[in-house]
């Protein structure tokens, strides 16, 4: 009504139309059905239940995607919902005037970050940090912006002149299957989980046009390649060799039909992430021709029957021990894939050297059954963790634009969420600690931000209760003391500890901390962190060895005698290696632990992010069973404990979660000023500009216009009335 009263024709703006008379509820303070709240912030009061009320709501009315202030919610719907992710879609919010106004959606965050890029006079990087518990949607939705930015921002139509020739951002798309392929597998909680965190940095030219991207990964679940829970399975990659080779690759790579490894847990079930034609079709587009991919494949092939070697304990414990009845086969095989000297691949599974004295005489003693399988483990962590790496920086150097090409970048990034089970380890004490790390940055940002744009609006506020989390920042990775520094100070001086000393070790060192929790009721040692999101009872047994990650000279040596062209180059025979062989033992090069390692490259992530514009997705997870339509209150409250939501509510709630320029304001409310001085003469500035006085003046004047909105269509209905006349 209000728009025709305006001048507007209705049809030429109906979403404004309809804003506007959302707003008019809000004044009048009638509330919309839970549903249609787009913006958890309009939800009154804003405490845990009605937040999940309302998203409830929305979930069973399809509404995947919920503003949460600067954040957008965006729960998993379990099932394909093709129409939100057309590609009409994404234009109509690249087109739209204000995309923040269309409906929550992940394509408003892209548009509004890619704007964020091109608007401001000095160009700033952006970044989109998507965070969420496993199998919340993660992955699916830094995948779904990665397509938005391939349709708004695609290159201009030059192509490459590379063998298959293509756009770049086609390119980067495909990086997606690949890196999947080797680094997801099946788990309790995703068929598709991804075992590494993954930062991309889509690179944009000075026309915002996509020229290229850089990935970075963190922190591979290396682990998996040799050891998977129960219900769980290796890396897709593996399950893809073997139910799609030819007939003749299988010939070439000794994988029968139905061959059974103990590496390839659960093949039964194929899953959708089982094709291998997507995987080998994806690398041949990134340049990795078919010979080298069937390098890859075959050296895959050399691990699976790594895997079934066997041992079985000797008698004596002079003497290697022996291998098991089929064993003999698996060598030969693994030694004939990975092209080793099968002796050599023998002895140096059973047999350890070891340098001592003076001299650096040699030593060699035979391994246990447990230390030989250890070996064998780490012969298969060892090539597959290289091969990860190396497929990286191959999809680096097919997709990385030239360093003069492009100006800007937009970061995506894809990270573990908070975990914590039954029994939590080094894994989960380094992914918790960078979801500390995240959510630091994510308040300190957020608030940084909000109140410095209310010192330049010059608008008084007072700062909400947050959840500050650098006590247990402090106690898992401060200095000179903290659980870190405790760890690797166990690593370097590389003594004999028990899991229950280094429990006592890191409850009396760090007693003082508010963030060591009470550790009462557990039999084995650990200790309880409480973290942000929740308190994660830590196990102390291996965790030492762990992050040592130790990788005996012995099998880097042996790989590097591989006459295999793809192993040569993952491990070359480097003369720094050789002379580090030398004095072992006496020149102590400080140890680079897991920890620091993690701890590294993680404060590389953060200052990137630092420097960029961050936006938020949190993905929520409605059920763990991955069904449709079924929104289970308990957990869906424990992953928004988990990441503050609420918190994060009430700091937008409580400042001005709308925004709306001077100018856009002026435009849209004049009509109620002038309405309000025809009625009543102008508005006098009040002396204590309260809230209070705020709404006592406002009510009233809206009864008013609600009143008059008969006369007023009336008025507007009359041809020939002009505005000023109303
Ligand atoms: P995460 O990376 O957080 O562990 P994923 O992104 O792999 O989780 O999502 C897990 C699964 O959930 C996906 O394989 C997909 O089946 C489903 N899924 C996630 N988001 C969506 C979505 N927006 N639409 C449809 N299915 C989705
Ligand atoms: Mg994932």
């Amino acid at each position: 009504i209000l728009f025709q009263v305006n001048g507007h024709s209705p049809d030429s703006d109906v979403q404004s139309e309809e804003s506007l008379r959302e707003d008019l509820q809000e004044f009048l303070g009638r509330e919309a059905p839970l549903h249609q709240l787009d913006d958890l912030t309009k939800v009154n009061p804003v405490t845990l239940e009605t937040v999940l009320r309302c998203l409830q709501a929305r979930y069973m009315a399809d509404t995947f995607y919920t503003n949460a202030g600067c954040t957008l919610v965006a729960l998993n719907p379990f099932k394909p919902v093709p129409q939100l992710y057309l590609p009409e879609l994404m234009r109509e919010y690249h087109a739209a005037p204000q995309p923040q106004k269309l409906k929550p959606h992940v394509f408003s965050v892209g548009e509004q970050t890619y704007r964020n890029v091109k608007s401001l006079i000095e160009p700033v990087n952006q970044s989109i940090v998507v965070s969420g518990e496993s199998g919340a949607g993660k992955t699916w939705t830094s995948r779904c912006l990665m397509k938005f930015y391939a349709v708004v921002a695609a290159s201009p139509t030059s192509w490459e002149s590379h063998k298959i020739a293509e756009r770049i951002e086609q390119r980067i798309l495909n990086s997606n299957p690949v890196m999947e392929a080797f680094g997801n597998a099946r788990t309790l909680r995703n068929n598709n989980s991804s075992r590494f965190g993954k930062f991309i940095q889509l690179q944009l030219n000075r026309a915002q046009q996509m020229t290229g991207a850089a990935v970075q990964t963190y922190l591979l679940e290396k682990t998996r390649v040799a050891c998977q829970a129960s219900s769980e399975r290796n890396f897709h990659i593996f399950y893809q060799i073997c139910k799609g080779a030819s007939e003749d690759e299988r010939l070439q790579w000794h994988l029968p039909k139905g061959a059974a490894f103990s590496w390839l847990p659960n093949p039964e079930r194929t899953l959708e992430e089982d094709c291998f034609e997507v995987t080998r079709e994806a690398m041949l587009h990134l340049g990795i021709d078919t010979p080298t991919q069937n390098n890859i494949f075959k050296v895959l092939a050399g691990l699976l029957h790594l895997g079934n070697i066997r041992f079985a304990d000797s008698e004596d414990e002079a003497q290697p021990c022996q291998l098991m009845d089929n064993a003999k086969c698996s060598v030969r095989t693994s030694a004939l894939l990975l092209q080793l000297p099968e002796d050599m691949l023998l002895e140096t599974l059973r047999i350890r050297t070891i340098r001592a004295g003076r001299q650096q005489q040699v030593f060699r003693k035979p391994c246990s059954q447990t230390e030989c399988d250890t070996r064998r483990d780490c012969v298969a962590k060892l090539v597959y963790a290289r091969l990860f790496d190396w497929l990286v920086s191959v999809i680096n150097s097919s997709i990385c634009a030239d360093p003069g090409s492009w100006t800007t970048f937009i970061g995506l990034l894809d990270v573990y969420g908070f975990e914590s089970f039954p029994d939590n380890s080094l894994e989960q004490l380094c992914i918790n600690y960078a979801n500390e790390k995240l959510q630091q940055h994510f308040v300190a940002h957020y608030l940084r931000a909000q109140q410095e744009e209310y010192t330049v609006e010059g608008l008084e506020w007072s700062f909400v209760n947050y959840q500050d989390n650098q006590a247990c920042l402090d106690l898992i990775e401060g200095s000179p003391i903290s659980i870190c520094a405790l760890i690797n100070e166990e690593c370097r001086l590389n003594r004999p500890s028990s899991a229950a000393q280094l429990q006592t070790r890191i409850e009396s060192a760090l007693a003082g901390s508010p963030c060591l929790g009470h550790n009462k009721l557990s039999r084995e040692p650990s200790f309880v962190v409480v973290h942000y999101a929740g308190p994660v009872r830590y196990h102390t047994a291996g965790l030492v060895e762990k992050n040592k990650d130790p990788v005996p000279l012995d099998l880097t040596i042996l790989l590097q005698q591989s006459q295999d062209p793809l192993l040569m180059v993952l491990f070359p025979i480097n003369p720094k290696e050789k002379t580090q062989e030398e004095p072992s033992g006496q020149s102590r090069a400080p140890v680079l632990t897991v920890v620091s390692k993690f701890k590294a490259s993680l404060e590389q992530l953060l200052q990137v992010l630092h420097s960029t514009t961050p936006h938020y997705i949190r993905c929520i997870k409605p059920n763990s069973q991955g069904q449709a339509q079924t929104f289970l209150r308990e957990e869906v409250l424990s992953q928004l404990e988990a990441c503050g939501l609420v918190e994060t509510v009430h700091i937008s709630a409580a400042g001005f979660p709308i925004r709306v320029s001077h100018q856009n304001f002026v435009e849209r409310y004049e009509l109620l000023r002038r309405l309000h001085q025809a009625l009543m003469g102008p508005i006098s500035p009040s002396p204590e500009r309260s809230p209070h006085s705020k709404e006592a003046t406002l009510q009233p004047l809206l009864q008013d216009i609600l009143h008059t909105l008969p006369a007023l269509t009336q008025a507007a209905a009359t041809p020939g009335d002009s505005d000023e006349a109303t």
